[in-house]
């Protein structure tokens, strides 16, 4: 008795390896994963943000995948300068309190454990609140390899009101 249950014990983990195999075989990759610190840090370009911005953590997926993505820190006062998404992007907010605002839409205060969603082609901007740096998640997927249509800043008058 004893000795059946190992047999089939036996028998559905090799079934489970095989059919493990057969997953690896077909789709020819493996799990990555990327490391904490792996990454360098870069800071957000001026071009595009205001303030000290630094962008960590950066991935990509791979095709037919489109998603990607990083941990973004903005310093007190710091704001991306606005734009929009294709196909939209989702924001969880880390640490520290931050600001969100759609074009023509009241800023929003955004906190940790917060999602943010902003729907494709909204015209908006995200940011640490003036006293306080602001940390969150950013991912979104690329249309045609793009995942973002970068506009003019935030100005000051922008930002205060
Ligand atoms: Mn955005």
């Amino acid at each position: 008795m004893k000795g059946e249950r190992t047999i089939i014990a036996a028998a559905i983990t090799t079934a489970v390896q095989l059919t493990s195999t057969a997953a690896f075989a077909a789709s020819g990759e493996r799990i990555s994963v990327l490391r904490a610190g792996s990454q360098p840090s870069t800071a957000g370009a001026p071009e595009t943000f205001t303030g000290a911005v630094r962008v960590t953590s950066r991935f990509k997926g791979t095709d037919p995948g489109r998603i990607g993505g990083g941990i973004v820190s903005f310093d007190p006062g710091a704001r991306t300068a606005w734009h929009s998404h294709p196909l939209g992007q989702t924001l969880f907010v880390t640490t520290g309190i931050g600001l969100v605002q759609h074009w023509s839409g009241d800023i929003q205060e955004i906190k940790p454990g917060d999602f943010v969603w902003i729907p494709p082609g909204v015209k908006h901007w995200h940011g640490a609140a003036p006293g306080v740096g602001m940390s969150h998640l950013a991912f979104s997927e690329a249309l045609d390899g793009k995942a973002v249509d970068w506009m003019e800043h935030v100005t000051d008058d922008q930002y205060a009101n």
